[in-house]
């Protein structure tokens, strides 16, 4: 099979554009949603500084799954998959369209992995919606989601990645949603919202992680435990890391890698967002 004449044949809708970058972005608290503050400003200027993708595939961390699955309907609800949150954060809709022709696309080129489904078990989860909200208000850029499998290790996800790249040129806009630093156990709930106030631990897994992908250390990240105890108080379980290795694994040769929200909040969560090319 020629892969390439494979993503020609399903991306017929999607018109070639010039390369959009990869973005990874730090979600953190659901209320973000809803905020106003230098989180919300970054996702905004993220947003207006890169060209309008034609669509944008998303991988939350929110969607960690035994196997690898893609949304394929219409119309993805929106989830509000968390408790204990104000009337306010239920009510939001986001209420971009899919898109399945990317989801058959991005099929192909995961093949033989992911599953679509098109029923309502999924949809948009609010590592998502709770950042493209604010990117993307009018909603009118069909999202799709790919999830995360659970049961296979970092190495393996960061090489399946590699194989979403040709997408950057079909105009989609690729989305990891997570946090690098994101232990909730250990969070400050009383200095939650405070900007800069993280465990020294937690300082020290931002400044290695940092280093690792400003250097293009990738494959240092793959290992991450073995990296630091630090990080193994940093990412205590893979489900909010893993999408940084989705984006990290989208730079060819030499492109401009920028970080941006990079604060501690709470102690132990990390807001640091990436921009992979321009
Ligand atoms: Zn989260």
């Amino acid at each position: 099979m020629n892969i390439e004449k494979e993503i020609e044949k399903y991306t017929e809708v999607l018109k070639t554009s010039e390369k959009l970058p990869a973005l990874f972005v730090g979600h953190g608290s659901p209320m973000n949603a809803i905020a106003n503050n230098t989180f919300v400003d970054g996702f905004q200027n993220a947003a207006n500084s890169i060209q309008t993708p034609q669509a944008i595939l998303c991988i939350s961390a929110h969607w960690f799954t035994p196997g690898t699955f893609l949304t394929g309907m219409q119309h993805p609800k929106t989830i509000h998959d968390f408790g204990g949150f104000p009337r306010e954060l239920y009510q939001i809709e986001y209420p971009a369209p899919g898109n399945k022709d990317l989801a058959e696309t991005t099929q192909q080129l995961l093949s033989p992995n992911p599953s679509i489904i098109d029923d309502s078990e999924w949809g948009l989860d609010h590592g998502s919606w709770s950042v493209l909200r604010h990117m993307y208000p009018e909603a009118t850029i069909p999202v799709v989601q790919l999830s995360i499998d659970y049961t296979k290790p970092a190495s393996y996800h960061f090489e399946l990645a590699k194989q979403l790249r040709p997408l950057r040129e079909k105009g989609v806009l690729i989305v990891g949603s997570g946090n690098i630093v994101h232990n909730l156990r250990m969070v400050d709930w009383k200095n939650v919202d405070k900007i800069d106030h993280g465990y020294e631990w937690a300082s020290e897994a931002r400044e290695i992680v940092n280093k690792a992908i400003i250097s293009r250390n990738y494959q240092s990240l793959t290992d991450y435990k073995k990296l630091s105890t630090s990080l193994q108080l940093a990412i205590p379980t893979p489900d909010h890391f893993l999408p940084l290795l989705y984006v990290l694994s989208q730079e060819n040769k030499n492109e401009p890698i920028n970080l941006f929200n990079d604060h501690l909040v709470g102690g132990s969560l990390s807001m640091t967002s990436v921009q992979v090319g321009e």
